[in-house]
């Protein structure tokens, strides 16, 4: 389907003629601008899971507090400038910043080069999708989290970006267009909020065995396990959530217990824990250590932050982008895990977030997903056409 015309005036207007520029002039624009983008990321994955303002106070050094001027700040060319440090404390520079603002300048370029002959609007409106998602996917990563400002901000953006460029979601119209977004985020929202449902049912719990006499510690922001600590994020997602435990012996800070069952809800409010018949509020705990042979961890592949990414991807592309990105981001998901298993680090697997691989799958779709969905029903299902 391609438009000669595009927002009512000929493609023509927008790449030549008083007003509008060449299309490589507007290759440039989008690519510094997916550049800028990537700075302006970098604030967000650093700012917004600590519930700071992105856009107070202006760059400053983490370490020093030393306010970077505007041209030690230019993507990509400062931190290679300054070699990844800071220009007064010379505090290393995380590369994180380097990576974000190349693969946004990138995924900038690439989508216009892609999109932005046929459809202009459609390439502008994916450039705010991928923003939405590199941001998700680095703060996931770190953090456990998806801030719903991106996942519920993106369903919003999702529906009036396809008002505006309806090419987004395939069609001509407005309606149509925001039709299909309102459905894509309903059945984004829900396939992933089944899977989660279900297979809390199938594997809801994970049993840890445990030497017989070994400790474990709870302590302020996780568990530390004979393997290893796992933050409080990676257990917890709901408040039904629990860890369960039988305590040959319980250690609190000012008293201990002999054989005592031990429950710790900490998402409940307030935080709950229960040593035996006796119901405390956990924040009033901030250690606890227990001597037990079998720990029960509530098991959980995904939580509510990837079912709001999921609607977001809806609104953005449809409800097959949804089902699809779904499916492969499982597939996605065994593959690195069975690499993970292959190089030795199966420890990692556990503390993979899941909201990167549904981004991932998202792009993937975008790119190839009508060849591969053809692929599979026709060529490997051997079904005619
Ligand atoms: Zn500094």
């Amino acid at each position: 389907m391609i438009h000669d015309t595009y927002l009512g005036l000929p493609i023509e207007f927008w790449f030549s003629g008083p007003l509008g520029l060449p299309f490589h002039l507007w290759t440039l624009e989008l690519t510094l601008m997916g550049l800028l983008v990537g700075s302006f990321l970098n604030v967000v994955i650093y700012r917004m899971p600590l519930g700071k303002s992105v856009v107070r106070p202006p760059s400053h050094c983490p370490n020093c507090e030393y306010r970077i001027p505007i041209w030690l700040n230019l993507p990509i060319i400062s931190w290679i400038q300054l070699r990844g440090r800071c220009a007064q404390c010379h505090a290393p520079i995380s590369p994180r910043y380097l990576v974000v603002e190349a693969i946004t300048g990138a995924a900038f370029l690439m989508t216009w080069l892609a999109w932005g002959h046929v459809h202009p609007g459609q390439a502008g409106a994916l450039c705010v999708l991928w923003a939405g998602l590199i941001a998700a996917t680095w703060i996931d990563l770190e953090h456990y989290i998806i801030p719903d400002e991106i996942t519920l901000g993106g369903v919003g953006a999702g529906f009036i970006l396809s008002a505006l460029a309806p090419a987004l979601q395939g069609v001509e119209t407005a309606v149509l267009a925001m039709r299909r977004s309102g459905i894509g985020a309903v059945v984004g929202a829900l396939v992933v909020y089944a899977v989660l449902r279900f297979g809390k049912l199938l594997f809801g719990r994970l049993k840890i065995a445990l030497e017989p006499g070994s400790r474990v510690v709870f302590h302020e922001t996780g568990v530390l396990l004979p393997e290893g600590n796992v933050p409080y994020e990676e257990i917890f997602y709901r408040p039904s959530d629990a860890v369960v435990c039988h305590g040959e012996r319980v250690e609190l800070s000012t008293r201990s217990y002999a054989n005592q069952p031990v429950r710790l809800e900490l998402l409940r409010n307030p935080p709950r824990l229960r040593i035996g018949n006796e119901t405390m509020n956990a924040e009033e705990e901030p250690w606890m250590a227990v001597v037990t042979k079998q720990i029960t961890v509530p098991r959980e592949a995904m939580g509510m932050g990837d079912v709001k990414l999921m609607a977001g991807i809806g609104a953005f592309l449809g409800w097959q982008a949804t089902v699809f990105s779904l499916l492969g981001s499982a597939l996605l998901g065994s593959v690195v895990g069975l690499g993970l298993i292959a190089i030795g680090r199966r420890d990692w697997q556990s503390r993979l977030p899941y909201g990167p691989f549904i981004a991932v799958a998202a792009v993937i779709w975008q790119l190839a997903g009508h060849s591969l969905t053809h692929w599979w029903i026709y060529d490997l299902m051997k079904i005619q056409e």
